[in-house]
């Protein structure tokens, strides 16, 4: 019988690129099976060496596998290059932490991604996991499986057998494998929905977890803030990656007299960034990732504006391909969807507020809390403001910034762990 394949989209154009294996339950059970296997004989020091195995690896694919990455995902060739350095810079720092004795309870986890950073996302669990002495199944996102599973292949090259499986398939798949026996924990990065199915599989099988959710992150510009100074560093905080991060800037509340100059500032930033095929040369910005996500960011963007927001720049820039030219919704409020919900693509709302007050109670008005920033140009008065963001990381004038040994969690949708151990 032939077996079931699924297609990979181009996003740039529409159109399918290739096809990959849609794993079923007899996969997930082969392989974590393989796993648990392989758990019993992965000792300390071969882990050490696996893990600088394998950051040489992920070195020496990126030249064949960053342009897969920008085919399957969009993302422009450097940022795609930029993310198999950064892979392979967190492979080097676990590898340095010299791997210790097992953790007790340790075997086969569960790691499942979604379709932003499939990369770095990926080798930011496989690295942890494997320097505590555990295996691996890997899924990632129906949207962007390619790339994950030729790195996976190459990867087993350097580990022993059964060490990593990458299995690609569908959502379901993402629920058979939480669900099997097997599996001692889990380590989700999703949306916080699906995050709720997959704590709640785990709670009922006595998982381990550890989630990674959807965020609605919000910066503060102050009164004092000249907006000429931050405006590079806060468009890209929102828009890097098309705005497809967990961790982007996804509202901004502007206080006071600064608000025009921030609006002009970033509406300036928009309107020059080169959009187009993550693959020419010169492009900034990619398309968006998929139809449902393009159609949301176009849905949100012309609900603001039915509802009186103004689109001072950008909007869907039409087929074929999903590209969409940054956005700056002004004159946003917090009864519109752009602004309460995660919009997670191009599309930026600023919403006036007169006091500081006011902006600190809307940027935690809301059930997320991943990250949060305020800008100014007193940083001490801006760091004051910042202790006051509920959320899991606060920033001042900046917002992306993030390296392997810091602590990274959000709270309560953001990353909620109920009840069981990391
Ligand atoms: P998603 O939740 O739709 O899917 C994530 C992964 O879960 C995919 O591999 C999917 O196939 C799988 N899945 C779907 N249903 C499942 C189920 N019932 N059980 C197990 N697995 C299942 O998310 P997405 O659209 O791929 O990614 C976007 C989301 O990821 C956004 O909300 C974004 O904020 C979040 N994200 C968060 C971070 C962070 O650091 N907190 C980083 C990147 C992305």
């Amino acid at each position: 019988m032939d077996r079931p394949m699924l297609a990979v989209e181009d996003p740039a154009t529409g159109q399918p690129i290739t096809s990959v294996p849609d794993a079923g339950p007899d996969d997930v059970d082969k392989a974590v099976r393989a796993a648990a296997g392989a758990w019993a004989a992965w000792h300390v020091s071969d882990r050490h060496a696996a893990l600088m195995s394998c950051a040489v690896v992920v070195e020496e694919a990126a030249p064949v596998l960053a342009p897969v990455l920008t085919e399957e995902q969009g993302k422009p060739l450097r940022e795609a290059e930029a993310e198999f350095a950064g892979a392979a810079a967190r492979l080097r720092y676990y590898a340095g932490l010299r791997p210790g004795p097992r953790v007790d309870g340790g075997g086969p986890v569960a790691v499942i991604t979604p379709w932003n950073f499939p990369v770095q996302l990926a080798v930011a669990k496989l690295a942890p996991a494997f320097a505590a002495g555990n295996t691996v199944v890997l899924k990632p996102s129906p949207r962007t499986p390619l790339t994950t599973l030729h790195l996976g292949r190459m990867l087993a090259q350097v580990l022993p057998p059964g060490v990593l499986t990458v299995l690609t398939g569908q959502d379901p798949l993402g629920e058979w494998l939480v669900a099997h026996p097997g599996i001692r924990k889990v380590d989700f990065t999703g949306s916080a929905d699906t995050g709720k199915r997959v704590a709640a599989a785990s709670v009922s099988e006595w998982r381990e977890l550890t989630l990674q959710l959807g965020g609605n992150d919000p910066a503060i510009v102050l009164p004092c803030t000249d907006p000429a100074a931050i405006a590079e560093r806060l468009f890209w905080s929102a828009f890097a990656n098309c705005g497809q991060i967990g961790v982007a800037v996804e509202r901004v509340y502007a206080v006071g007299s600064v608000y025009d100059g921030v609006v002009e500032a970033l509406a300036a930033m928009a309107a020059e960034v080169v959009v187009g095929d993550g693959r020419t040369p010169g492009t900034q910005i990619g398309p968006v990732n998929n139809r449902p996500r393009y159609d949301r960011v176009t849905g949100l963007t012309d609900e603001a504006r039915a509802d009186g927001a103004r689109v001072v720049t950008g909007g869907p820039l039409g087929g074929p391909g999903y590209f969409f030219a940054p956005a700056i919704l002004a004159e946003a409020h917090d009864g519109m969807r752009v602004v309460t919900e995660e919009q997670f693509g191009p599309v930026l709302p600023v919403v006036r507020c007169s006091t500081v007050d006011e902006a600190v109670g809307l940027a935690n008005a809301t059930a997320f809390g991943l990250c949060g920033s305020v800008w100014g140009t007193d940083e001490e008065y801006a760091a004051e403001v910042a202790t006051r963001l509920e959320c899991g990381t606060v920033r001042v004038n900046e917002h992306l910034a993030m390296s392997a040994d810091e602590p990274f969690a959000g709270s309560r949708w953001s990353a909620s762990r109920p009840g069981l151990r990391e």
